[in-house]
C-alpha cells in the first residue's frame, strides 16, 4: 500500500501507552513478526536512544521535520529522551534535503490522552492509570559490572533508566488485557547467541537494613538443601544441554531494573530463569535442592539460602514449584516467603494449585504489606526454554505491569484476567483439563489401534496431516511410538491438574464425565510408576 513515508524518514513514532519518541523508518527485520492487523498500514521503526525497533501503525507516526517541536516534552522528561532527540537532530543535520508533508495534522495533547485512555474524560487520567514505582526498586548492586563488561552495563543502564520512568507513561487500565509480549518496541534483546557470563559474584547483596532477617536459618526447613542429586525431583535433574538451548529470537526487551527472585528450579523454573538472565534481568535463585542453582549461578544469577532471604533481597519474587503442598511449605514454612515479606515486596505465584490455597497465600502476603499476583503458565518444557509460554495473571494490576519485561522474557503472550485472585488458576485448570483429556484420548486410540491390527505409525501420520494436527498430538504420538517418556510435563502434575479441575467442577455442579475418566487413566499410570514421566506415559496405563 502506498504511503507518504519512506525508508530512512526521520519521524516521531508513538507506541501505545508511551510518549512519542524520535525514530527512523527502516527496512523490517525478518525476525520481527508483522502485526496481525493487516487493515492498518504499519512501518518498521528504529527508536533512537534505546536502539530498539518495532512495527508502528502509520496513524501514530509523524514526520519529524514537520513536527520538530511538537512532542518535545517539557515536564516529566523520560530518561533517554534527551539523548534520542540529540541523535535524531544529528541525523537531520546530515540530510541533504528536508522532507515535509505539511498537511498531516497532529492530534492535540487532549486527543493524545484520549487515545491512550479511551473512554476517560480529559483531565488527569494519570490518577487511575499511572504505574507507581515499587519501593526501593532503584537500589543498585554495588558489585555489578565487575566482570569488565562495561559496554553492556552502560547500555543496560540507559535502557533501564528509560524504563524506570514508566511513571511518565501511563497505561490504560482494562478489566482484561492481552499483551503480545513479543514485539515490544522498548528495547533490544540480547541476541540469542549472547553468551551468558557471570556478571556479578554469586552472593546475595546485603539485605536492606530496615528489613533485617537473620541470614542463618535454623536447622530445618529451608536450609540450603542437600547437595545430593538423589533428593531432586527425578524429572528435574539439570541437563548439560540446558545452557545451550536458544530462546526464540525476540525483538526487544528492556529488563526491569528491579531485583528479581525466583523460587523453584524444576522443569519450568529452569527455562524461565534462563530467559530472565538472557534478557539481562538480575535474578536471585533458590531451589529446595540447592545443586540445581549451580548452573544458574555460573550464568550470572545470585543464590539465596532460603525463600525468606530471596524475597527480602529482591523487589519481585516469582515462584514455580510442584503443587499445593510445595507452595504451602515454601510460603508458610520456616524461613519461607512470608518471613521475607514487608511493605511493598512483590510476590508472583506461578505454580498450578487450587484457588483456595492461592487466595490464602494472597491474603497472607497482602496482610504483611506485600503485593500479590497469581500467574500460572501454559506451555511445557520446550516453550519454557524458548521463552514461549503463555502467562495467565490475576491480582494486583500494578504488579502485572511491573512484571512486563519478565513476562516478555519468558513468554509469547500474557493475559491479565482481573483483580479476582483465582481467575488465572481457574483458566489454567480449564486449559489443562483439555490437555489431559486430549492426551488420554490419544493414548487410548494408540492402544486400540494396536489391538485392531493397525500400525501405530500410520495412525500418527494420519493424525499429523489432518485437522487434529497440533504440537501436542504430534509430539505425544511420537513419544508413544518411541516409548520415550522424558518429562516435558510430568504426568503427576497433569493428574494433579485434572483432580483440581474436578474439584472445581464439583463446586459449581458442572458434570465432567470426560475429565473424570481421563483422571482415572492418569491415576492408573501413576500407580504403574509413571508419575515422574512425561504425560504421554499415560499410554502405558491405556495399553496395560
Ligand atoms: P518439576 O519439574 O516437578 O519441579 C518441581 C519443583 O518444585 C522443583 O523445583 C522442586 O524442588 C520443587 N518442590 C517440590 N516440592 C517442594 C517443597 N515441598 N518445597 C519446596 N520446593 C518443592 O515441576 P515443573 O514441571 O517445573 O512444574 C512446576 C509447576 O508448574 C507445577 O505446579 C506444574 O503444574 C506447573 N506447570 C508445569 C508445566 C510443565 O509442562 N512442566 C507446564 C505448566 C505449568 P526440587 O528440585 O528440590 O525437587
Amino acid at each position: 500500500m502506498a504511503t507518504g513515508f519512506e525508508i530512512h524518514d526521520l519521524v516521531w513514532a508513538k507506541m501505545k501507552g508511551f510518549p512519542a519518541w524520535p525514530g527512523k523508518i527502516i527496512e523490517p527485520k525478518p525476525e520481527v513478526k508483522r502485526p496481525a492487523n493487516n487493515k492498518k498500514v504499519h512501518h518498521f521503526i528504529f527508536f533512537f536512544g534505546s536502539e530498539n525497533y518495532a512495527w508502528i501503525p502509520e496513524e501514530n507516526i509523524y514526520l519529524y521535520s514537520d513536527h520538530r517541536d511538537k512532542f518535545k516534552l517539557e515536564k516529566r522528561i523520560p530518561k533517554g529522551f534527551k539523548e534520542a532527540l540529540e541523535a535524531i537532530e544529528d541525523e537531520l543535520k546530515e540530510k541533504p534535503f528536508i522532507k515535509t508533508f505539511k498537511t498531516k495534522e497532529l492530534p492535540s495533547i487532549d486527543e493524545e490522552l484520549a487515545q491512550i485512555f479511551p473512554g476517560k474524560p480529559s483531565g488527569s487520567p494519570q490518577k487511575d492509570y499511572t504505574r507507581e514505582p515499587l519501593k526501593g526498586k532503584k537500589k543498585k548492586r554495588t558489585d555489578a559490572g565487575k566482570d569488565g563488561n562495561k559496554s553492556m552495563e552502560t547500555q543496560n543502564t540507559v535502557r533501564r533508566k528509560r524504563m524506570s520512568n514508566s511513571d511518565d507513561n501511563p497505561k490504560p487500565k482494562k478489566a482484561k488485557v492481552i499483551a503480545k509480549v513479543t514485539g515490544s518496541p522498548s528495547k533490544i534483546t540480547l541476541s540469542p547467541d549472547h553468551k551468558l557470563k557471570p556478571k556479578i559474584r554469586a552472593e546475595l547483596p546485603s539485605p536492606r537494613p530496615e528489613h533485617n532477617l537473620p541470614m542463618s536459618p535454623p536447622s530445618h526447613s529451608y536450609i540450603q538443601a542437600s547437595l545430593s542429586p538423589g533428593n531432586a525431583s527425578a524429572s528435574t535433574q539439570i541437563e548439560e544441554t540446558l545452557l545451550k538451548v536458544k530462546p526464540v529470537a525476540k525483538p526487544s526487551i528492556i529488563p526491569t531494573p528491579m531485583r528479581i527472585g525466583f523460587l523453584g528450579l524444576g522443569i519450568m523454573g529452569q527455562g524461565m530463569v534462563m530467559n530472565l538472565l538472557r534478557s539481562g534481568h538480575e535474578v536471585t535463585v533458590w531451589n529446595r535442592t540447592a545443586l540445581k542453582c549451580r548452573d544458574f549461578v555460573k550464568s550470572g544469577a545470585f543464590k539465596g539460602n532460603n525463600p525468606a532471604e530471596v524475597v527480602q533481597s529482591c523487589d519481585i519474587t516469582f515462584s514455580c514449584v510442584a503443587d499445593t503442598t510445595a507452595v504451602k511449605d515454601l510460603v508458610f514454612g520456616n524461613y519461607g516467603v512470608l518471613q521475607g515479606i514487608s511493605k511493598g515486596k512483590c510476590y508472583v505465584e506461578m505454580s498450578t494449585i487450587d484457588e483456595e490455597t492461592m487466595q490464602d497465600v494472597a491474603e497472607a502476603i497482602t496482610a504483611r504489606g506485600g503485593v500479590f499476583l497469581e500467574s500460572p503458565v501454559v506451555g511445557s518444557r520446550v516453550p519454557a526454554l524458548e521463552g514461549q509460554l503463555i502467562i495467565l495473571a490475576a491480582g494486583e494490576r500494578k504488579l502485572y505491569d511491573e512484571c512486563y519485561s519478565c513476562f516478555e522474557a519468558i513468554g509469547k503472550k500474557s493475559l491479565y484476567l482481573g483483580a479476582d485472585i483465582g481467575a488465572a488458576t481457574r483458566m489454567k485448570l480449564i486449559v489443562n483439563m483439555v490437555m489431559g483429556t486430549v492426551v488420554a484420548g490419544l493414548a487410548e486410540a494408540m492402544a486400540m489401534a494396536e489391538k485392531v491390527g493397525l500400525d501405530q505409525e500410520d495412525v500418527a501420520e494420519v493424525l499429523s496431516v489432518g485437522a487434529l494436527s497440533c504440537p501436542t498430538v504430534i509430539h505425544k504420538s511420537q513419544a508413544i511410538l518411541s516409548q520415550r517418556y522424558d518429562p516435558h510435563f510430568p504426568l503427576q502434575h497433569q493428574q494433579k491438574d485434572l483432580r483440581l479441575a474436578l474439584l472445581l467442577g464439583d463446586k459449581v455442579e458442572q458434570p465432567l464425565y470426560v475429565a473424570s475418566a481421563a483422571n482415572e487413566l492418569y491415576k492408573k499410570a501413576r500407580r504403574l510408576g509413571y508419575g515422574e514421566s512425561d504425560i504421554s506415559a499415560v499410554y502405558r496405563a491405556a495399553s496395560n
